[in-house]
């Protein structure tokens, strides 16, 4: 197998997100300084919690912390109970109050309901997790926009790394509104030759082996394995599976590690570039709703 003959020499390095989200970080409370010192203000952003899932309490407790070391004022905003009207009518109020400059919806929204149920009721100026239809659509269209924040971060990793993008073959492994499809649309803009594969792909080897950039966004443990993929490629994995051994990626890590020339760990890839950008496009949000421009 060629994975085999190839294992002995090569171990992939790690796309680490850790020292990457630290550096934007720090780059972030810079320029919040910046934008208090021009605006007397601190930037706002309101988290709708609209689901009990112990995993989203986490995340956003998570977020309101590091959002308040920096320097953001942070909320969360608990909908109780939660509907498709309390939760509209809540993200309509926020999209109202002037003090606030970004909205995150924190996902999964309970069932029935769904993003699709919120994405034309956000403001495309305070959704800066980029879940509504215009943002989505404005990144398809190449144009300004605040993309989804887990692919802009996975993006913005291979960016840091230095990774070349221009006229490389990425295959993205997965085509949700809020991964697959607006990662594929990222590294169309950057000039990638891009297919988008998914559950009713038939042998998806055939592409992902052809890849020089392998994105995962399809939340099965394992999928990606190293015979599938060639050597030297670079793998994305946007996976973060909960399983009794912890989270997992899509990618088989052993093997693909001894097959690619760089690959994201799971945890600690793209996962904590999220919360950083996140925060970076609510500053953003805020020097654009005042008509200030950030740098
Ligand atoms: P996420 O929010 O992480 O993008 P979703 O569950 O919304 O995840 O979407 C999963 C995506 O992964 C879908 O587009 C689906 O078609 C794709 N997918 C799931 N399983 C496979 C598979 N075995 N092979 C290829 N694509 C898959």
């Amino acid at each position: 197998m060629i994975s085999e003959s190839v294992s002995v020499d090569r171990q992939a390095r790690l796309l680490d997100g850790r020292p990457i989200a630290a550096a934007l970080r720090d780059e972030t409370a810079d320029r919040l300084d910046r934008f208090r010192a021009e605006t007397g203000m601190v930037p706002g952003l309101a988290i709708v919690l609209a689901t009990a899932d112990p995993a989203s309490q986490v995340y956003s407790d998570r977020l309101v912390k590091t959002g308040r070391k920096l320097g953001f004022d942070c909320r969360v905003e608990a909908v109780e109970p939660a509907t498709p009207a309390t939760v509209h009518a809540r993200i309509e109020r926020l999209n109202r109050d002037d003090s606030v400059d970004g909205i995150l919806v924190q996902m999964p929204l309970p069932a029935p309901m769904s993003v699709t149920d919120i994405a034309t009721v956000i403001s495309p100026q305070k959704d800066v997790d980029g879940i509504s239809s215009v943002n989505v659509g404005r990144v398809a269209m190449g144009f300004p926009a605040f993309p989804p924040a887990t692919p802009l971060g996975g993006f913005e990793l291979l960016r840091r790394y230095g990774i070349p993008i221009a006229g490389q073959y990425c295959v993205v492994v997965g085509r949700s509104n809020v991964v697959g499809r607006p990662f594929a649309s990222l590294m169309l803009g950057a000039n990638a030759t891009v297919t988008i594969c998914h559950r009713r792909t038939p042998d998806l080897a055939r592409f992902t082996r052809q890849a020089d950039i392998v994105a995962l966004a399809a939340g099965q443990p394992g999928l990606l394995t190293g015979d599938m993929i060639k050597p030297g490629a670079i793998v994305v994995d946007f996976g973060t599976t909960p399983t009794d051994d912890g989270l997992k990626g899509d990618a088989d890590f052993e093997s693909v590690a001894r097959v690619a020339s760089w690959l994201t760990p799971v945890p600690g890839g793209t996962g904590p570039m999220t919360n950083v950008v996140v925060l970076r496009q609510t500053l953003e949000a805020a020097f654009l709703r005042r008509g200030l421009q950030e740098e």
